[in-house]
């Protein structure tokens, strides 16, 4: 939108051709709110607390920021009708299947080529011919999600569900209640291997989740493997930007993965309007967001167990702990 705004011309192809979910917990941290605020998207359902859970016992703070928690089906949809009301031309329903450089063509699963001055590096977690994705220092996870209709949860807190190997995150987001697992193929594994296996092993774990649980066990869920948390893009091809989770990936638990897409997409978008090279850019955005990969690490070590047990046990005894530990972030800003 920036970069149409500013007078170049634009395509943009997404592969979906309608909304769909996608692996990603709704919950929307300061910076992505920021955007969408900048953008004149309405952030309703706020979030001020946090409830954490390992088995039975919990734990609960309030947030010290206001998150959101947003639809992604709905808001990736907006988002693109926006950009085509900026003057990008929006192509739904179309993939791009290679990335070639020297010279620099886009080729397209029509069988159209394009030839543009610069590609901007925006697909996720998923791989492209050409710009493979490449693996972070935590590697193997598996993200699952699914929506159901909302069954009268507290729609001002975010939950957060720890089991060894992962977590399971919960909210309501327009209406519906959105769960999120971002777990270790081990955990997964131990949980049968499908969703269904999964919530129910912790369904057994966690009698006070039971009835949701049995609720998301009917969803069809959205999943995503081989999740590259703490990468961060360092490899520079000219002419190429890559944005959000092609610049860094942020553990999933951290809920800053949109604040980082948005973020990093207006500094290609700076970057691009004023001339700079990809390398300049690719410098400027390692730098930016390098903190994913001991983020990454921090992730892996709450992932165990005991860990966890403690840190529920301690943030039950003093709340201030939760509070002081969602503080620790860094913010993605831009
Ligand atoms: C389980 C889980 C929970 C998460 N929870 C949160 C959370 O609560 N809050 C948060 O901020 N972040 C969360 N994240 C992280 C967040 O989802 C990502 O960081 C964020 O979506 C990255 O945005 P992106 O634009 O880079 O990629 P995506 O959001 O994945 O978008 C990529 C887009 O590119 C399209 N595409 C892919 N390949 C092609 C192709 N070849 N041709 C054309 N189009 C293509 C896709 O269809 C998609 O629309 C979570 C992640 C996981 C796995």
């Amino acid at each position: 939108m920036r970069v149409a705004r500013g007078g170049a011309r634009v395509t943009l192809a997404e592969r979906a051709p309608g909304p769909r979910e996608g692996a990603c917990g709704d919950c929307l941290g300061p910076a992505a709110r920021r955007h969408l605020a900048d953008l004149g998207i309405p952030t309703d359902d706020a979030l001020f607390r946090v409830r954490l859970w390992r088995g039975g016992k919990r734990a609960e703070a309030r947030l010290p920021f206001v998150a959101a928690a947003v639809p992604r089906r709905d808001l990736d949809v907006r988002l693109l009708d926006l950009a085509a009301d900026a003057g990008v031309r929006v192509r739904r329903g179309v993939a791009a299947v290679a990335l070639e450089t020297a010279p620099l063509r886009v080729r397209l699963a029509n069988g159209e080529v394009c030839a543009p001055g610069a590609v901007v590096l925006a697909t996720g977690k998923h791989d492209l011919r050409g710009a493979p994705l490449r693996w972070g220092p935590l590697e193997g996870y598996v993200g699952l999600k699914a929506a159901v209709p909302d069954p009268g949860l507290a729609a001002d807190a975010v939950e957060l569900l720890l089991f060894e190997g992962g977590y399971l995150g919960c909210l309501v987001a327009g209406g519906r209640a959105t769960f999120s697992a971002a777990l270790s193929a081990a955990a997964l594994r131990r949980g049968g291997g499908s969703w269904r296996g999964l919530l129910a092993a912790l369904a057994e774990a966690s009698p006070p989740w039971r009835a949701r649980l049995e609720m998301a066990a009917a969803a069809r869920p959205a999943a995503v493997a081989g999740l590259p948390y703490g990468f961060v893009a360092d490899g520079v091809r000219e002419g190429v930007f890559p944005v959000g989770d092609r610049a860094a990936v942020v553990p999933s638990l951290m809920g800053e993965g949109v604040g980082i897409a948005f973020a990093s997409g207006r500094m290609a978008a700076d970057a691009l309007l004023a001339g700079r090279s990809a390398a300049d850019y690719g410098r400027a955005a390692a730098a930016a967001f390098g903190w994913v990969r001991p983020l990454a690490w921090a992730a892996r070590g709450l992932s165990g167990g005991p860990v966890q047990a403690l840190a529920v046990a301690a943030a039950a005894r003093a709340p201030g702990l939760l509070t002081a530990a969602a503080r620790w972030r860094l913010d993605p800003g831009g």
